[in-house]
C-alpha cells in the first residue's frame, strides 16, 4: 500500500513538472545571462520582460513594468552570495525566479605584484614582431597607453621582462613594452643593431601622397599628429642619406624635412601639410616604410557627398549579439538595419557606400579594420546601440554618444552628435575620445556612433521602431553633409597657425 502511495506521489510530481514546462512562462530575464553567476560590481541590473500589466517585484521591491512589458532594475550587490527573487504576478499567472549572484570582495580581486627582470647592460634579445598591428605600450599592462602599432617582421631589441611583457629599447632613454606572445626571440646580442636607409622618395596618385623609406630591415616607428601635419620617428637607424635633401612642396605637402640622425639613432621627419589632415596610414611594403597621406577631397557644395566613399560598419553580427534589449531584440539586428537604411540615404545623395557586413555573419573587429584599410573610404562609421556595465544606472546614463580617437575625427564626431541629438530629440551622452579597435584607424576618418541605449526601456522602445531607425539614418546623412561642407571650406591650413 505504502509503495502504491509513493508511486502516486512520484507520478503527481512528474505531472506537475511536465505541466510547468509546457506552460510558457510570462517572466523572461535577458540579463544577467545565468541564474548562477559571478559579478564583481557594486550593483547589477535585471533586464527582461513580463506580461504587460503584471505586478513585478525584485526582492519584494516594486519594479516598473513598461507598456511593452519591458523592465530594467538596478539591484545592489554585497560581498559573498546575493539571493535575488524576481516575482511577477497577474490575474492568471504567477512566476517566481531566483538568481544567486556571487560578488568577490576587492581584496580577493587584487592580482599579485610581478617583478621586473632587468637584463645586463648592453645585452639585448634580438626579436621580431609576429602579428600585424601589435601595440607598443607605455607600461606592461593591457590598458596602458599605446605608443605605436607595428607590422609583423619589425625587429625589436629587448632589454627586460615583466610578467607577460617584454621591455623594448627604442632609444637609450625610451623604453616601451610589448606582449611576449606577439614577438619571436632569436638570440642574445651584446650590441644594438641599426638599420641603413636608402633614398627617401615622395610620389602621389589621385587620392594619396606617399613618402617611401627603403630600409635594410624593418625598424619600429612612431607617427605623431601636429597642428600643421605629421611627425614620423624611425628608431634604431644608422644613417639616412636624405637628411640634407630638400623636398619640393606640392598640392598636399607644404614642407618636408628630415633631421640628421640623432646620437640616439633616431631619424625624424617633419611634414607640414597644405590642408588639415584627412587621414594617413603607415605600413611596411617588404622593408620599405610607406607613409600614405590622404589628399583633401574635391566636392560640389550643392551635393557635398556626391562621389565620396563611405564605409559603414554594422556593429556585432552572427554569434556576437551585442546588447540584448528587455524584450529580447538583439543589438546586431538593429545596427544592421540602421546601416542598411544609411546606405540608402547616402546613395541617394550620390555617395559610394561599402559595408563591412550586409547580413547576419560573424566578422572580427580586425577583419573590419582590414576592410577599412583597403576601402579608400573617406569616413568609417561604426553603428552601435549602447549598453552599460554592471554598477551603472541605465536611467541616469542614456542618450546618443559619438566616439573617436584621432584628433582629425573630433570635429566630425561633434557635428554628428549635434545633428543626432537635435533631430532625434535624444539626451546628449557626449563626444568621447576612446581607444577602440574601430576608432583607432587613422584612415578613413573613424567614428563610432552609439545611437541610443538598448538597456534604457524608453530608448529601446524607439530603437525597435522602423521609423526611428530611418530618422537616424537621415540624420547621420545630414550630419555628414554639414561636416563635409564645413571641413572642405576650412581645410586650408593658414600660415597664422
Ligand atoms: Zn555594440
Amino acid at each position: 500500500m505504502n509503495n502504491n502511495k509513493n508511486i502516486f506521489k512520484i507520478l503527481l510530481f512528474l505531472f506537475v513538472i511536465l505541466c510547468s514546462c509546457s506552460m510558457a512562462q510570462a517572466l523572461q530575464i535577458v540579463y544577467p545571462k545565468s541564474p548562477n553567476t559571478q559579478i564583481n560590481a557594486e550593483s547589477t541590473f535585471f533586464v527582461g520582460n513580463t506580461k504587460p500589466g503584471s505586478v513585478l517585484t525584485i526582492n519584494e521591491k516594486p519594479v516598473k513594468v513598461f507598456e511593452n512589458g519591458a523592465f530594467v532594475e538596478v539591484v545592489p550587490l554585497k560581498d559573498g552570495f546575493n539571493r535575488i527573487v524576481i516575482d511577477s504576478k497577474n490575474e492568471t499567472e504567477h512566476d517566481i525566479m531566483t538568481y544567486i549572484i556571487k560578488k568577490e570582495s576587492k581584496a580577493i580581486q587584487k592580482s599579485p605584484e610581478v617583478n621586473l627582470v632587468e637584463f645586463p647592460a648592453n645585452e639585448y634579445i634580438y626579436a621580431s614582431v609576429v602579428k600585424n598591428n601589435t601595440p607598443l605600450r607605455a607600461q606592461p599592462d593591457e590598458y596602458a597607453q599605446r605608443i605605436t602599432h607595428l607590422d609583423s617582421n619589425t625587429v625589436l631589441m629587448i632589454n627586460g621582462k615583466k610578467g607577460d611583457y617584454f621591455r623594448v629599447a627604442l632609444t637609450p632613454e625610451k623604453n616601451v613594452w610589448v606582449r611576449a606572445e606577439n614577438v619571436v626571440c632569436y638570440s642574445t646580442i651584446n650590441e644594438k643593431m641599426f638599420a641603413l636607409v636608402n633614398d627617401v622618395s615622395v610620389s602621389s596618385d589621385k587620392l594619396y601622397e606617399y613618402i617611401k623609406t627603403p630600409l635594410s630591415f624593418q625598424v619600429p616607428f612612431k607617427v605623431s599628429e601636429t597642428l600643421t601635419g605629421l611627425t614620423l620617428e624611425l628608431y634604431n637607424i644608422k644613417n639616412n642619406p636624405s637628411d640634407t635633401k630638400l623636398f619640393e612642396s606640392d598640392e598636399t605637402i607644404k614642407s618636408f624635412a628630415i633631421n640628421n640622425v640623432s646620437s640616439e639613432n633616431k631619424s625624424t621627419y617633419f611634414i607640414e601639410l597644405q590642408n588639415k589632415l584627412w587621414g594617413y596610414d603607415v605600413y611596411y611594403e617588404n622593408n620599405c616604410l610607406v607613409l600614405k597621406i590622404r589628399k583633401a577631397p574635391q566636392i560640389d557644395t550643392n551635393s557635398p557627398l556626391k562621389g565620396l566613399t563611405f564605409l559603414i560598419d554594422a556593429g556585432h553580427g552572427g554569434s556576437d549579439y551585442g546588447a540584448v534589449g528587455p524584450t529580447g531584440i538583439k543589438e546586431k539586428d538593429i545596427n544592421l538595419d540602421i546601416s542598411q537604411k544609411l546606405k540608402n540615404t547616402l546613395e541617394q545623395k550620390g555617395a559610394n557606400v561599402i559595408m563591412t557586413r550586409t547580413d547576419d555573419s560573424d566578422l572580427g573587429l580586425y577583419e573590419r579594420v582590414k576592410i577599412a584599410k583597403k576601402s579608400d573610404a573617406l569616413v568609417l562609421l561604426s553603428i552601435h546601440a549602447n549598453s552599460l556595465k554592471d554598477g551603472a544606472n541605465p536611467y541616469e546614463k542614456h542618450g546618443t554618444s559619438v566616439f573617436f580617437y584621432n584628433a582629425e575625427a573630433a570635429e566630425l564626431s561633434k557635428t554628428l552628435r549635434n545633428t543626432l541629438t537635435q533631430d532625434l530629440g535624444m539626451r546628449d551622452d557626449g563626444v568621447c575620445k576612446m581607444s577602440l579597435v574601430l576608432t583607432r584607424p587613422t584612415m578613413p576618418l573613424s567614428v563610432l556612433i552609439e545611437v541610443a541605449y538598448m538597456i534604457n526601456p524608453d530608448e529601446y522602445s524607439l530603437l525597435i521602431k522602423d521609423e526611428f531607425r530611418q530618422k537616424t539614418a537621415e540624420s547621420i546623412t545630414k550630419g555628414l553633409e554639414t561636416y563635409i561642407i564645413q571641413a572642405v571650406k576650412n581645410s586650408l591650413i593658414s600660415d597664422k597657425q
